[in-house]
């Protein structure tokens, strides 16, 4: 039996720039790795850094052996031109634990889902979606095709044996699409854009958006909204997550769950003996 230290389960948050957002998501991250004892370092670079800076201290983290998950912060908040897919793309697969690498990224489009890891936000919408029943032969409807949300939100449900609809931008009457699913996931980041009369009675709706709108009762003169109106959905819905605190707290928690995943993987690889 082995003895595996918590010490050495490092994940790291790489930031380039100061952004607002970027720092409340990261504190949050480090805040949850804190209360379960994972080490977590936040390395921070200024606006000023160039991309070849950046690609450098990347494989410097990749090169290391104490950090077991390396996290970019997106967006890339410099004044110098950064390539996003380049940048990320030079995280090493095996420390990828926002699964955004294209290698992590194929392997779930193919259905290796075992072999690697999932990004947070849809790995989290897959657990709370589970909970709910069955979903293999579900018609699945998901509105956005991002790298981080919609795409591998549709990889996990087709996988999941649900039958898939991915809806984007050029899609010709949303309505009715949302119409048709038992489960709806929504990451399009439009304030409250679906609405709950389009819904199919009883259906699981889950909405990743998180959209700021103003709100003259609030002491910011701001309300945080998701992609669904939910209070006409919740009255359609037989599930539906809120915004805030659904499927927020949910990607902090998998994204810890990725990082003990991957220290559990280091150490199987690299003990002594
Ligand atoms: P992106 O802007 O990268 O992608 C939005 C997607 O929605 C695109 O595929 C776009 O289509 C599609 N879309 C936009 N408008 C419409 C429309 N009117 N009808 C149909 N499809 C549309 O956003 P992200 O995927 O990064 O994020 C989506 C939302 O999720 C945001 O509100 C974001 O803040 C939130 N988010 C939440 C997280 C969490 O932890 N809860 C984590 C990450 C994101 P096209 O491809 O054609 O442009």
């Amino acid at each position: 039996s082995s003895i595996i230290s918590t010490e050495t389960w490092t994940v790291c948050v790489f930031q380039v720039g100061d952004r607002d957002d970027s720092n409340l998501y990261i504190s949050m991250k480090l805040k949850a790795a804190a209360e379960i004892g994972i080490n977590a370092s936040h390395v921070r670079l200024p606006k000023t850094a160039t991309e070849d800076e950046v690609l450098r201290r990347i494989v410097e983290v990749n090169e290391n052996l104490e950090v077991h998950g390396l996290i970019v912060q997106l967006p890339l908040d410099s004044i110098n031109p950064m390539d996003t897919e380049k940048v990320t793309n030079a995280v090493a697969p095996e420390k990828d634990v926002d699964g955004l690498t294209s290698i992590n990224a194929g392997k779930l489009s193919r259905g290796d889902l075992g072999d690697c890891f999932i990004p947070c936000t849809p790995k989290g919408c897959m657990k709370l979606i589970s909970q709910t029943g069955e979903v293999a032969g579900k018609n699945a409807v998901v509105i956005g095709r991002s790298k981080i949300v919609g795409a591998p939100m549709h990889d996990l449900l087709l996988w999941s044996h649900a039958t898939v609809t991915t809806c984007h931008s050029k899609t010709t009457d949303l309505a009715a699409q949302v119409g048709r699913a038992d489960i709806l996931v929504v990451g399009a980041g439009k304030a409250e854009m679906v609405k709950g009369e389009w819904l199919k009675e009883g259906a699981v709706v889950i909405d990743c958006g998180i959209n700021h709108i103003p709100d003259d009762s609030k002491a910011n003169g701001m309300r945080v909204v998701g992609d669904v109106h939910y209070p006409s959905a919740k009255e359609k819905a037989g599930f539906i997550t809120p915004v805030p605190g659904g499927v927020g707290p949910m990607t902090v928690a998998m994204l810890m769950e990725n990082t003990v995943q991957s220290a559990k993987r280091f150490l199987k690889t690299y003990q002594p003996g």
